[in-house]
């Protein structure tokens, strides 16, 4: 068993949750965002000069993220898993946090929006869920991603059911030119009302207008 994948950061503090932690990007991803900065991470690829996809058994991750084991144990970190969607790759991420020492942090960044069944593997793995819901408004969503989001909703009131809500993390992004100040109050309110957590807004930063 491989992942297929695009980078692995070190010593990243403050982007990934608590303390320090190493973040694992894998490749490909379902959405299509109009500022997408990892691009790159799509399959099939487009002629790219420079992205090499890189394997690593489980087992050779580990040995990687453990170089850094210190830092984790100090600072209450450990491993993000982005992408990407690292969700398309979900039977290769439950392998490594079996692998993996208990005490490190295990987080894993998504958007949710892929079939049930790839969640499954990773549910009662991860310390907490980092889920960037882009907007709750179905229009905006699409229009900014090229995919439908019930599929993502449908997912996160599931996932509300399964695991405590102090492991979700709720990221509403502000979205320039496609949703506004009106837009980005109507899906906090539906996250506290729906899933009873108090999501954090942040703003995108256009990297790359495609
Ligand atoms: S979810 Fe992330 S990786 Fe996927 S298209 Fe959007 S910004 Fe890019």
């Amino acid at each position: 068993m491989f992942g297929d994948i695009l980078s692995i950061s070190r010593l990243r503090m403050g982007t990934d949750g608590n303390g320090i932690s190493t973040l694992v990007v894998f490749f490909d991803c379902p959405l299509h965002c109009k500022y997408c900065i990892n691009d790159f991470c799509h399959k099939p690829q487009k002629p790219f000069v420079g992205v090499q996809h890189a394997a690593f058994t489980p087992q050779e991750l580990i040995e990687i993220l453990r170089k850094d084991d210190i830092y984790y144990l100090m600072s209450g970190g450990g491993i993000a898993f982005g992408g990407g969607e690292p969700l398309l790759q979900s039977k290769y991420i439950h392998k490594v946090c079996t692998l993996a020492d208990k005490r490190w942090a295990k987080r894993i960044e998504t958007s949710l929006n892929v079939p049930w069944d790839n969640i499954k593997p990773v549910l009662y793995d991860m310390d907490e869920w980092i889920i960037d819901i882009k907007d709750i408004n179905n229009d905006i969503y699409k229009n900014y991603t090229g995919k439908d989001n019930k599929n993502m909703i449908k997912n996160l009131l599931k996932l509300r059911n399964k695991i405590s809500s102090d492991k979700i993390h709720i990221r509403i992004p502000r979205i320039v030119g496609y949703n506004s100040e009106y837009d980005i109050e109507k899906s906090i309110q539906w996250v506290r009302d729906n899933i009873g957590v108090e999501p954090e807004v942040f703003s995108y930063i256009k990297a790359i207008n495609r």
